[in-house]
């Protein structure tokens, strides 16, 4: 190799070397199961969580432009009517993913002079979107009010509050009731990523904010069409005059190809299926496997479809990892930069695919793993 590209291979040896070397493995997703190689496992690390199952694919149309050129089937504004409705907004603008959704929103909205006040797990996406704003920036302790509070007495012109629902690697849910309330006090606009909650929480799964009946004051929701509606693209559901300036100012919406329009369809059609059943069961799942898990010794807090069984050391979470595979079941190993170095751990994502028996089956691993590793 070429003397020039030296650093690239040295800085792939210390990612190598901290154990956080990441590699792509060819697979398949087939329903509840993941196929790799010629394995077949229980797949846990799906985002998918109501297994809605696959939409017909008709009038299948790459639209090759972007939205403002000539990329804006009618088969947009159907979606945006009814996602805005879905989370009590005006308006709504799809993106072509929900990451894309954030850095459209979130570098828009708070100009110089402006606050914006992170949670300090907030994803990747929020934290790259705040990068692209003028405004000044503050983390603050994970769902920690006080800290909040705090830094919301600061003198600045506008404030903005971004937290995530769900959060993606915790599985926890953000304190929105207090958020809300504090946001109010101090007249800040919240946007809320509701990329995990949103389909799986709360009435008909209209998100975490209506779960804890507070999605009436929320300002800006971003979230991802690809979770729990298990379709592709992501939006943002907000007042007419957000979604206005999106449309005037906002260059990953401006600057990028439209989602192709059976993608867009795709996401209608799983919007106005019947979710609730599916809904039931993904809950009733979740119970399962937290009761199954604490009955291993599992020290389980989350509430949500996210279940992060907390390794620590980063080799040792890809030991865990092989283990389970070799056991039949998939559920990937999260490291640093993800999470926080030495919190490393296997971050379960249950779904309505799974079978009772698949989860009992995966609990049996669980267990064993625990033991074999020294967690439980
Ligand atoms: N926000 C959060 C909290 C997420 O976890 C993710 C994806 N992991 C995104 C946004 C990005 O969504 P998408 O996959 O649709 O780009």
């Amino acid at each position: 190799m070429k003397p020039k590209f030296g650093f690239i291979r040295a800085r792939l040896q210390d990612i190598k070397k901290a154990d956080l070397y990441r590699r792509l493995v060819l697979n398949r997703v087939a329903g509840p199961y993941i196929i790799v190689g010629k394995k077949r496992l229980v797949n846990l690390s799906s985002n998918d969580y109501l297994g809605l199952g696959a939409t017909k694919v008709s009038q299948a149309q790459l639209q090759s432009s972007s939205r403002l050129v000539a990329g804006n089937d009618e088969v947009f504004s159907r979606l945006e009517s009814k996602l805005a409705r879905h989370k009590y907004q005006q308006a709504a603008l799809v993106f072509p993913t929900g990451y894309m959704a954030n850095l459209g929103i979130i570098s828009i909205l708070p100009q110089k002079g402006d606050l914006i006040l992170s949670d300090e797990l907030n994803h990747a996406s929020i934290i790259d979107s705040c990068k692209l704003s003028h405004a000044r920036k503050m983390i603050y302790k994970h769902n920690d009010m006080s800290d909040l509070e705090n830094k919301l007495a600061k003198k600045n012109k506008r404030k903005f509050v971004i937290t995530e629902g769900i959060f993606s690697m915790n599985g926890d849910f953000s304190k929105l009731k207090d958020i809300t309330k504090l946001c109010m006090q101090h007249n800040a606009i919240l946007i809320l990523d509701d990329a995990h909650g949103d389909f799986v929480a709360g009435p008909d799964g209209r998100g975490t904010g209506a779960r804890l009946g507070v999605a009436k004051k929320i300002d800006v929701y971003i979230s991802s069409l690809s979770k729990g509606l298990g379709a592709f693209g992501g939006y943002v559901a907000s007042r007419n005059e957000v979604i206005d300036l999106a449309v005037n100012t906002s260059r990953p919406f401006i600057y990028t190809s439209a989602l192709p329009n059976f993608l867009v369809q795709a996401a209608l059609d799983k919007l106005s299926s019947r979710r609730e059943q599916k809904r039931k069961k993904l809950w009733k799942n979740i119970e399962l496997a937290r009761k199954g898990l604490k009955s291993c010794g599992y020290n389980i807090d989350s509430q949500s479809q996210i279940i992060p069984i907390i390794i620590g050391n980063e080799k040792k979470a890809v030991e865990f990892g092989r283990y389970l595979f070799a056991n039949g079941i998939y559920a990937q190993p999260i490291r640093y930069p993800t999470v926080e170095h030495g919190s490393a751990r296997i971050r379960l994502s249950i779904t309505a695919w799974l079978s009772s028996y698949d989860i009992i089956r995966s609990i049996d691993v669980f267990g064993r793993a625990g033991k074999k590793f020294g967690i439980t």
